[in-house]
Order: structure tokens, then C-alpha cells, then sequence
């Protein structure tokens, strides 16, 4: 899959495709990422991106042509057939787990990185195929939600993560409830009285145990901080008749 990224900032994007279990995907191509800096197709000899808002107000606005010259590079780049053309914008969807899944099989994408009071809307009009917003709050640019998309679904390729369970179990993982929490050495922290130690069941060395204390936590904490999510893994018929007794046993 291919993730063209149109942004004024291509250095925000180069440490983090180095770094972490993602990089494997990165470095072999699984995910490639190629990045167009806005600026290479800007106007005049200032190769200007960026003009006043009709009408007048602060800031600025990224400039439709030279966003629109990017985007035909990339799409000349490509040759064949047109990829969704995506928008960061705090007006967009929501961007969540089930969209991530559906973009990790995909063709990837050309994602359109605003800065400023944003994008001229008749190249939004125009071209973009999907807005995603990253939640309820103002960013100063979109290559950190970009590269949050290009993460999440990097994480995903087979062979990224070393245990191809893991992302099965994470939090909006297969049975789309939240992840238990997890601990480790020392078995119990120093000057620490109060939530110091391990929950006991974790050393027991009982499988059926650890998996049946995980499983409990994760609806527990599912239930308490995103009921939404049980009553859709309830809809969904993905919780057992073992579940169903341990949530009767809390007065779920
Ligand atoms: N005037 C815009 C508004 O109020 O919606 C905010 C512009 S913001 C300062 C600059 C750019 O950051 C946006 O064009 C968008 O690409 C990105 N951005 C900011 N917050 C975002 C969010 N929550 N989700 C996705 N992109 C965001």
C-alpha cells in the first residue's frame, strides 16, 4: 500500500518512520510512504502555498493551485487508478479503529496535511474523497493526525508486530472492547504502598486463570469507562455466556 503525504513539514514525518516496530514496514515498503512538500509546487519565486481569507479575519489560507499541482504529481507518480484522497480537518469523521482495519487491506491513500485556517474549499470540493478529524480538539497542522493513520495502520501489516496475536487483543481488537491493564518487574514496587503489588493471579503461572483475570478486567473496564463499546460487543454476539455471568455478577 502507498500513503502519499502532501504537507508543508516533511521533516515531522522522517523520525518516525525510523523508529519503532513500525519502521520494519516502513523500510521494507510493506507501507510506502512518500512525501510531497507543498512548498516544491508553490507560487512565484517565493513559491508562495499560502494567501489571506477572502472576506477578511486572521490567518491564513493554503492556496488551491499549488495543492492541486501536488496532488496530479502524486497521482502521475502512481499511474492507474485514482486513490481516496483524504482530508485532516476537525470537521472530518472521527477516525477509529474499524477505518484503520479497513485501510490496513487497502490501496492506501494521498493525505492532504492543512495548516493555517486550512484548505481553499473548492480544492476540498473538488478532490478530497473522506475528512477524518482526530478527535475534539485544534491542532496547528495535520501531519500528526497523518502520521497517526499512517501508524495505526502500519501496525497492522503482517509480521510488524512480533506476536501477530497483539493487535487481536488490544484495545478495539477483536472482540472490540478495551485492553486489560498490564504489569511487570518488580513484583511489587518500593515506597509504593498503595497499589505496590502485582495482582497475584498473574504469577500463579495459571494460564486459564491469567486469560480468565484479563478477560474480566478488560469487560470490567470496558464497562466503567465505554459502556458504547460493550453494548456494541453485546450486539455484535462477541461476548461469551462466561462474560455474560461475570458482568450479571457486577449488575451489568
Ligand atoms: N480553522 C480550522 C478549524 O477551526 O477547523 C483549524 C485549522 S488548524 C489550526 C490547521 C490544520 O490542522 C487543519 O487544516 C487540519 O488539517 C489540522 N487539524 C487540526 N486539528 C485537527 C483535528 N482535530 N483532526 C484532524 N486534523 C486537524
Amino acid at each position: 500500500m502507498r500513503f502519499d503525504v502532501i504537507t508543508l513539514f516533511p521533516e515531522l514525518f522522517a523520525p518516525h518512520l525510523a523508529l519503532g516496530v513500525t519502521r520494519r514496514a516502513f523500510a521494507s515498503g510493506q507501507v510506502d510512504v512518500r512525501l510531497w512538500p507543498l512548498r516544491d509546487f508553490g507560487e512565484g519565486a517565493y513559491k508562495r502555498v499560502d494567501d489571506r481569507p477572502f472576506g477578511g479575519g486572521p490567518g491564513m489560507v493554503l492556496l488551491a493551485e499549488p495543492l492541486e499541482r501536488a496532488l496530479f504529481a502524486t497521482y502521475a507518480d502512481r499511474g492507474g487508478a485514482l486513490p481516496p484522497v483524504i482530508h485532516f480537518t476537525p470537521a472530518g469523521r472521527r477516525l477509529g479503529q474499524a477505518l484503520v482495519r479497513e485501510m490496513a487491506v487497502g490501496p492506501g491513500a494521498v493525505l492532504l496535511c492543512g495548516r493555517y485556517e486550512g484548505i481553499d474549499q473548492r480544492f476540498l470540493d473538488r478532490h478530497v474523497t473522506l475528512e477524518l478529524s482526530l478527535g475534539d480538539f485544534v491542532l496547528s497542522g495535520g501531519e500528526l493526525p497523518a502520521l497517526s493513520l499512517i501508524d495505526a495502520v502500519a501496525r497492522l501489516q503482517p509480521g510488524v508486530l512480533g506476536d501477530e496475536q497483539s493487535h487481536q487483543q488490544d484495545s478495539f481488537g477483536a472482540d472490540g472492547l478495551l485492553d486489560c491493564p498490564h504489569f511487570s518487574r518488580p513484583e511489587s514496587l518500593p515506597g509504593a504502598p498503595v497499589a505496590g503489588g502485582v495482582p497475584a493471579v498473574l504469577l500463579s503461572g495459571h494460564h486459564a486463570e491469567i486469560t480468565r483475570w484479563r478477560r474480566q478486567r478488560s469487560l470490567e473496564l470496558t464497562a466503567g469507562r465505554r459502556p458504547d463499546l460493550l453494548a456494541d460487543a453485546r450486539a455484535a454476539g462477541k461476548l461469551s455466556a462466561d462474560d455474560e455471568r461475570f458482568l450479571a455478577s457486577l449488575g451489568l
